[in-house]
């Protein structure tokens, strides 16, 4: 069976609001203690995940932002994991209003994008999400840094810089992640077996020169070791997902942010300017590579939406013709090899005109629509449906004995007939089909499926010459 002629079921959402809400608070939660970790004693967090996932999540799923209780789950995380780091409860507070001040901002300026531009399909992405970054990290340092003085001491100016490009450069690492990751439903219906018999050592050479390029930079050193590994990256980027470029940025921005902690690079982050341009360096980053990986998946999107509407019907959604004859034609050579059977059929449906002249031709459309909807239902998965035509339909049955492929025949024939076909919910219509069979064992290596299709072609002339609404089998061997 065609499944892609089907419309794609709504993707229904994994978790319930209310589970979802709690959810989110608990990742916040677990953020905030990996935050809190990275923290020097008696300073802000130089990597602080929560805000930026907060923000991604609640892109994803926006019911979560309408949702109260994802406010108060969350807002509870914020202040209850700074309470149990420590912190007194003025500055559990302040902190918490002030991460949440981010969120929102970074959340307001998300929601005048489109949908696919938010999710980095757009072709600019990437520049948006730099965007939506610097108004999150403006946000939450605007809002916080009047605090710092009081609570770790040092200069207001200083404290709103170093901030900023902190949680510019958390978002702008972070975010990409959140936004790009699998749903849960796609990794379930990621093929596995079929990735890994796809695999090639070549697909690693991208990555093999990342790694080179950063030990390179880490061995060398000096200011210009800071995009030692962008070429690798834009490689990267044209070969690999964009879930695995943000993974990748992410990773090359944490190994320079550590390394130039460890002095390795001739930044000396105790300096504040260094660490903040060490950190709007980080930041800007990653930003080639996630508007190249992005560019792609736009790309591969269309490409995939061309390929599927050159092989399939616009109206039904089953297969063209042509490409019905390609599929067949590869079945025959597979089933010759095996001596398997097949079953050639021919569906036309009968006095169709009669509905278009009667209830339009909208309403015709919606009925060839149903109708393949309809025997779709009764096909096997290697079963191959395909519109030839008009109201004209084939289907080919591997793998199946002369009197299965009849009675499937016989059974599609009756549920068109039972079935009641609506149009815009009020009109209501009875259709018939006829439809030749012809059966073929074994075939032979020069088997032809235009040939078989022909008999079946007789057939049905047979079928609508007898009176319509039946099936009719073609009584000799074609080859
Ligand atoms: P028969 O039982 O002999 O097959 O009669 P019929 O009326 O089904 O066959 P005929 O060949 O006389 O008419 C086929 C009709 O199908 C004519 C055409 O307008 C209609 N048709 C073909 N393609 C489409 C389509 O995509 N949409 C709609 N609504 N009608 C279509
Ligand atoms: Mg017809
Ligand atoms: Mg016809």
């Amino acid at each position: 069976m065609q499944r892609a002629a089907l419309a794609p079921a709504p993707a229904s959402q994994a978790l319930s609001d209310s589970h979802a809400a709690a959810a989110l608070g608990l990742a916040v939660f677990a953020a905030c203690i990996i935050g809190t970790l990275s923290r020097p004693v008696e300073f802000l967090a130089s990597f602080w995940p929560a805000n930026a996932l907060m923000l991604g999540l609640i892109l994803r799923r926006p019911s979560l932002a309408r949702d109260p209780r994802a406010w108060v789950w969350s807002s509870c995380a914020f202040v209850c994991s700074s309470l149990l780091m420590g912190d007194g409860p003025a500055a559990a507070i302040w902190l918490s209003f002030a991460n949440l001040a981010g969120v929102i901002a970074g959340w307001q300026f998300f929601q005048g994008l489109n949908r696919n531009t938010v999710l980095l399909r757009g072709t600019l992405s990437a520049l948006f999400l730099l965007c939506g970054c610097v108004v999150q990290a403006a946000g939450e340092s605007l809002v916080g840094f009047p605090a710092t003085p009081f609570l770790f001491g040092g200069t207001s100016a200083g404290a709103l810089f170093m901030w900023f490009t902190s949680a510019l450069m958390c978002s702008m690492l972070m975010l990409p992640i959140v936004l790009s990751a699998p749903s849960l439903a796609q990794i379930r219906r990621f093929d596995w077996r079929e990735c890994a018999s796809r695999f090639d050592y070549l697909h690693l050479a991208p990555l093999i020169t990342l790694i080179a390029c950063e030990t390179a930079a880490v061995l060398i050193g000096g200011p210009g070791s800071l995009v030692f590994g962008v070429p690798a990256l834009i490689w990267c980027a044209l070969r690999y997902q964009l879930f695995s470029i943000a993974l990748l940025c992410f990773a090359v921005g944490l190994l320079k942010s550590y390394t130039a902690s460890l002095g390795l690079i001739t930044y000396t982050p105790d300096h504040m300017m260094d660490a903040i341009s060490l950190r709007v360096g980080i930041t800007l980053l990653s930003l080639g590579p996630l508007a190249v990986a992005s560019f792609q998946a736009v790309r591969n999107e269309l490409l995939n939406r061309l390929h599927y509407a050159a092989r399939h019907d616009a109206l039904t959604g089953v297969l063209g013709r042509n490409t019905f004859l390609e599929q067949c034609a590869h079945w025959l050579q597979k089933l010759g090899q095996d001596s398997r059977a097949a079953a050639v059929l021919m569906i036309d449906l009968d006095n169709f005109k009669g509905v278009n002249d009667t209830y339009g031709h909208a309403a015709g459309d919606a009925l060839l629509r149903e109708f393949t909807q309809l025997i779709s239902l009764h096909l096997r998965p290697s079963d191959v449906l395909g519109r030839m035509g008009g109201e004209e339909f084939a289907l080919m049955l591997p793998n199946i004995t002369r009197d299965e492929a009849h009675e499937i025949a016989e059974r599609l024939c009756d549920a068109t007939r039972r079935h009641i076909f609506t149009f815009n919910d009020e009109v209501q219509l009875h259709i018939t089909v006829s439809i030749g069979v012809v059966h073929q064992e074994a075939p032979p290596k020069h088997a032809m499926i235009e040939l078989l299709l022909r008999e079946a072609d007789h057939a049905l002339y047979e079928a609508k010459g007898t009176g319509r609404n039946r099936v009719v089998m073609c009584a000799h061997a074609v080859y």
